[in-house]
Parts: C-alpha cells; structure tokens; sequence
C-alpha cells in the first residue's frame, strides 16, 4: 500500500548531496528531524530543522554515543500505523511517527582504511545509526530507509511517479538494501577486530555466512577449517540430511557438493544419472534406464579412480543400486532419498556417510561463487549457463546423427563440471574418457584417451570406448592439433564453444578427419 511522507529523519556521516536532497523534500512539506552535524549543516543552508534533542527531550552525549537511542525516535519507527494499541501508544507517549529514515553510518570501513588506532576504531563504530536503520527496515510496510547517498534519487524518482507516496515495492527493497548494509558494516567491525587481537582461528572470523560447524580439519591436517552456511535453502550438500557415518570432512564436503550440482544437471524425468567423483572432478558419469546400470555404467568409465570417491543420484537411492555402491569403499553418498532397502544395507558400512536432500537444486538457478585470494575476494555468478539443441550451430560438412547430439550435449554438460582444460569422452549417455584439469588441452585429450585404453583393457574390451565417441571441450580449440588428437583417439563428433582465432583452421582440420563438429558460443571454464 502507498504511503504518504510527512516526516523524516536524518543523520548522517557523509554529508554529498545532503543539502540538494533535504531541499527536495522539503519542498513537498516534509518536516525534517536530525541530529547534531547534519541540523547544523542545513540549516546553514536556509533549511528548517527540527533537533532530534528537542523531540526526545535529552540532549546528544557521551561524544555523541547516545543521540537517537529514544522511545521517541524508535516509536515513531516502528509502531504499526494501523495497530490500534501502537497508535494508542503514541498518542499517550507523545510519540510522532517517523514516515522516512535517511542515515549513512559513522565511516568505520574508511577509519581503518586509513590506519587509525585502536581507540579511534571503536568511536567510528556507530550504535544508533544500525539501531535505526533496523527498526525502519524492520517496519517497511509503513516506513522508507535510505541507507546510501545513492538512492537519494530513487527515493525521489518514487515520490514523483506516486503522487509524494512511497510503494511497497520499493520499501522492501530499501529494507533489504538497508539490512545488507548493517550486515556488511558488523563484519567489517568483526573483521577488524578479529585482526586486532589477532584472531585468526577461522571458526571465529565472520564472513558473509553463519558458522554450521567446526571442521576437524581443512584440505589438509594442518590447517583449521569451518563450514559457514550462507541460509540458502536449495537442496544441496549444506541442507542435506546426514542419515549415518562420522562427520564430512572439509575435503568430503568440497567433492560432495561437486557431485550433487552435476547429477543436478540430469532432470530424473529423462531418467536416472549417476556422478562419481574424486577431487571435485567426476571419474564417471552416467545415464541409465535404472540407478544401478547408471551407477555402473559411471563406474565403469574409471574404476580404479572411483575408489573413496563421493556417488550422486538424481532419484532416490534403492536397495539393488546400494548393494552395488558397497562392493567398494565409498566415501560418502548423496540422493534426493533412499529407501528403507538402501539404508540397511549402507548402515552396514559403518564408514560410508548417507546424506538426502529431498530433492534437486536448478542448475539454471542465479547466485554467487567466491574465491579468496591475497587481499581479498574475487566473487562472480554462478555458472548456470545452459544450451539447448536448437542452440547448437553445426559447422562442419558432416552432420552430427541424432545419437550423436545427445551424446554432445550430455558430454557438455558433464564437461561444465570439470575442472580445466577439460575434455569429456562419451557415449550413449555416459562417459567413456576424461581428461581434467591440464594446463594444455592437447594433454587433456590425450589423458582421457588413455583412461579409455586402460578401461578397455580392464574390462576386456575390443577396442576403447572413445573409438566412435563425442567428445565436449570447455572452453576453444586454440590449434588444430586438438582436434588431430580426438580423431586418433576415434572421436566422431565434437563440441565446442567456437570463437578461435584459428576456428577456420580447427573447422578444415575436423572436415579434413571426417568428424561432425558443432559450437555452443558458450564457454565452461572451472578452476
Ligand atoms: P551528525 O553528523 O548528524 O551529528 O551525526 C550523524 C551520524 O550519527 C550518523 O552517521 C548516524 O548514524 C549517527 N548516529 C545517530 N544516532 C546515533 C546514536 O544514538 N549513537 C551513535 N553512536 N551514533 C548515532
């Protein structure tokens, strides 16, 4: 519902485009409320300003620490404006209601930035500016927060479009902006301190996230780790629900997540897909018309890497599918379910970790990935890139066959998960070859060439399977001498993102071999 802007508040730090701003308003009739610095400044400017001192009946202290903390000021944020007894309150208590919030906080992050000292830290850490902030968040449904000097246009842009009242909409996405914003400013305030007195234990550093769980340890036995959750509720590795077996390691985590966001990929409408993996690669990934021949036919791609690996299901796990896992030492197991059959026969396995989910997250979903490094944090979108069929652009003389395309997109999308250079063998519906993580992609073809050599030999095979294969690459082919690879090792048909300087010289070389290749204009690096 619209509401009208009667009253404001303000009091803020960076005082940019404060006077412009207040004039704006105060030329709808906005009586304006503020405290000490910014009163001053306005009405410097010829504007009529209402001391937060005169309405709460006490005066700013204690350097300031103590000006706004006041029934007077938090009633008029947070009392509900059609809530008979908040109402009745404010009659009895004086209280007016406060229609609009407007604080920038004391500049804490810029106080350490430029290497203050301890005691001038803690003064630049503002107590009543959040408190405000929060409760006029908290009250969205009848009040605006602007928490930055940015939206003061936005703010403005609202009034004008809605006849001086502000909508609902544009309310909660104020709040939101303005909870981000005390989340942001606390972990600054953490973070600092945690530098100060040298806390550098990472169960007790605050990051973006909760802290869910102490780890035993991290990648390896001599680092500390933890396991923050971000409140995220998708089904995934962090909402599982761990049915038996010790606690997931930092390592079992990273691999089980892995393996869940791939098999993720396979909609269980089109049938069962099974992922194996190992180092937050898969060693075998594969379709079948039931769990197990999916679960086999994975396992099959790379059986010796498969031991102490992280299986994902993308159905509910059955007692047949179980008792084949269990032939080897498995880590740890994810599915959207199991059933009865499949418990029993995991709990056996007193080693094997059983998590469910519930259900399967979108692959094609929005949020965020984040990586450390020296001084920081790099953070992107996640990789929800997806291409359909009629996406595809074939540009070779050879025309890839129907099984062909499926087998290129089930490469590609396997190949999505695998670290780079990454080349993915495959063949009706599962891989037959990978090749992970190599700093040449000519070396990667090879690699997952010679797994399929090894696997024919292993299961006392004809010839390898990639011999008639599809074959997906990551990211271009900067040579011809990729393409010169797939064909030794058999390949019929190639995907690939295109867009090679040399992509003329990669199209002849695949004409000139025989093989069907088709581009995605979509790339899957994974570091
Ligand atoms: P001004 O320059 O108007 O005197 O002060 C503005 C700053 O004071 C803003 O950054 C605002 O967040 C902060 N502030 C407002 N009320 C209080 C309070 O009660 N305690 C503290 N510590 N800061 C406050």
């Amino acid at each position: 519902h619209p509401v009208a802007l009667k009253r404001a508040l303000i009091s803020v730090s960076d005082k940019t485009g404060l006077i412009e701003f207040a004039q704006k308003l105060a030329a709808r009739g906005v009586e304006i409320l503020s405290t000490g610095g910014s009163a001053k400044a306005m009405r410097e400017a010829g504007l009529t300003v209402k001391d937060v001192a005169d309405v709460t009946g006490f005066p700013e202290m204690m350097d300031g620490r103590v000006k706004t903390l006041h029934p007077a000021v938090h009633g008029g944020l947070l009392a509900l404006r059609d809530n008979d007894e908040h109402l009745a309150a404010m009659q009895a208590h004086g209280i007016g209601p406060i229609d609009l919030l407007v604080v920038n906080l004391y500049p804490f992050e810029e106080t350490v930035a430029k290497g203050a000292d301890y005691a001038d830290c803690i003064e630049n850490i503002d107590i009543g500016g959040p408190a405000m902030i929060r409760a006029a968040a908290k009250n969205h449904g009848f009040v605006s927060v602007i928490v930055d000097v940015q939206d003061y246009d936005a703010l403005l842009a609202e009034l004008d479009a809605n006849d001086d009242h502000t909508t609902m909409g544009f309310r909660q996405r104020q709040a939101q902006i303005a909870y981000a914003r005390t989340a942001a400013y606390d972990a600054a305030v953490s973070t600092w301190m945690a530098g100060a007195i040298g806390e550098e234990t990472p169960r007790r550093r605050a990051f973006a996230g909760t802290l869910a769980q102490g780890l035993r340890y991290g990648e390896n036995p001599h680092q500390q780790a933890a396991f923050y959750v971000t409140g995220d509720t998708r089904p995934g590795v962090a909402s599982a629900r761990q049915w038996q077996g010790k606690e997931l390691s930092y390592n079992n985590i990273n691999d089980t997540d892995a393996a869940f966001e791939l098999v993720a990929e396979f909609d269980p409408a089109n049938g069962p897909a099974c992922a194996i993996i190992k180092h937050a690669n898969p060693c075998g990934v594969a379709q079948g018309a039931t769990a197990i021949e999916a679960y086999k036919r994975a396992f099959d791609c790379d059986t010796t890497s498969a031991f102490g690996g992280i299986v994902a299901l993308n159905q509910p796990l059955d007692g047949a599918t179980a008792e084949e896992i269990v032939k080897i030492f498995t880590e740890v197991v994810i599915a959207p379910d199991a059933d009865e059959d499949a418990k029993r026969i995991f709990a056996a396995k007193k080693n094997l970790r059983l998590l469910t989910t519930g259900g399967l997250p979108d692959p094609t979903a929005a949020g965020m990935t984040f990586r450390q490094v020296a001084g920081g944090f790099l953070a992107q979108g996640r990789d929800n890139g997806h291409v359909t069929r009629d996406a595809l652009k074939i540009v070779t003389e050879r025309q890839p066959s129907e099984q062909e395309l499926n087998d290129l997109l089930f490469a590609w999308t396997v190949a999505k998960h695998v670290k780079s250079n990454a080349i993915v063998y495959a063949r009706d519906g599962a891989t037959v070859g990978i090749g992970a993580g190599q700093m040449s992609r000519v070396d990667s073809t090879r690699i997952g060439r010679r797994k399929s050599e090894d696997m024919a030999e292993t299961l006392g095979l004809a010839q390898p399977l990639t011999i008639g294969s599809a074959v997906a690459s990551d990211a271009f082919f900067p040579f011809a001498d990729g393409i010169e690879a797939l064909a030794e090792a058999g390949a019929k048909a190639v995907i690939q993102p295109g867009g090679s300087m040399r992509d003329d010289e990669v199209i002849a070389a695949a004409n000139r071999l025989g093989l069907a290749m088709v581009f995605t204009g979509q790339r899957h690096f994974r570091h």
